[in-house]
């Protein structure tokens, strides 16, 4: 079971993947935690590109995330999914389409066929979407910001505009929550969606 946790910055996704990891866990399924960009190794060269390196064009961090994400996936993602653990990743193709697709005007279309391209196709069976108003989450956000936290008000916008229009378009891949609500009532939301997904 692949699942995919999305949203913009400050909306919980690092705390609802603990959360949705301990329940399984606790039901006796693997369960494999991992996050974009970063997952592996190379994904940590990257995330460090990406997050805290020297500026880059709209393109070439488009390719960056696709590159993360083909590795993440070839490496870590469908080893564990074939041996029958659940995974959850923090972001994953729906970030790109978000941020570099929308936010920074690649277009949509494009980024999500560069992601599937990467992907050979993988989708999550189930992705949360973390909503939250971008000022809400501004405040969660960390004491160290990287690029991506810098940018302004309209970009966090558009991102959240894309997440839920995404949301909307693959209603059956979706759920969405409102994640200005506790961590506990978020994750019983999730839970209710997850369960019936469960293998056996
Ligand atoms: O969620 P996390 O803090 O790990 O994300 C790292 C940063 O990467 C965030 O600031 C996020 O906005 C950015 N990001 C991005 N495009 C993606 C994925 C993440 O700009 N496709
Ligand atoms: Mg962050």
């Amino acid at each position: 079971l692949f699942l995919s946790l999305e949203g913009g910055e400050g909306a919980g996704k690092t705390t609802q993947r603990a959360l949705l990891g301990q329940w399984l866990e606790s039901l006796g399924h693997e369960v494999v935690l991992t996050r974009e960009p970063g997952g592996t190794a190379l994904g940590h060269t990257l995330r460090q590109a990406l997050l805290h390196g020297e500026d880059i064009d709209a393109r070439t961090e488009a390719l960056l995330y696709a590159a993360d994400r083909a590795h993440h996936v070839a490496s870590l993602v469908l080893p564990a999914l074939r041996r029958g653990a659940v995974v959850i990743t923090d972001r994953y193709l729906d970030s790109s389409v978000a941020y570099q697709g929308a936010a920074r005007s690649l277009g949509p279309q494009e980024i999500r066929d560069l992601s599937l391209w990467a992907t050979d196709g993988l989708l999550p069976e189930l992705t949360v979407l973390l909503d939250i108003d971008p000022a809400v989450g501004a405040a969660r956000r960390s004491e160290d910001p990287d690029r991506l936290e810098r940018e302004p008000d309209a970009f966090h916008l558009a991102v959240r505009e894309q997440f839920l229009a995404l949301a909307r378009a693959e209603a059956g891949r979706f759920v969405v929550v409102d994640a200005a609500a506790s961590p506990e009532a978020v994750h019983e939301q999730i839970r209710a969606r997850v369960e019936p997904l469960l293998p056996e």
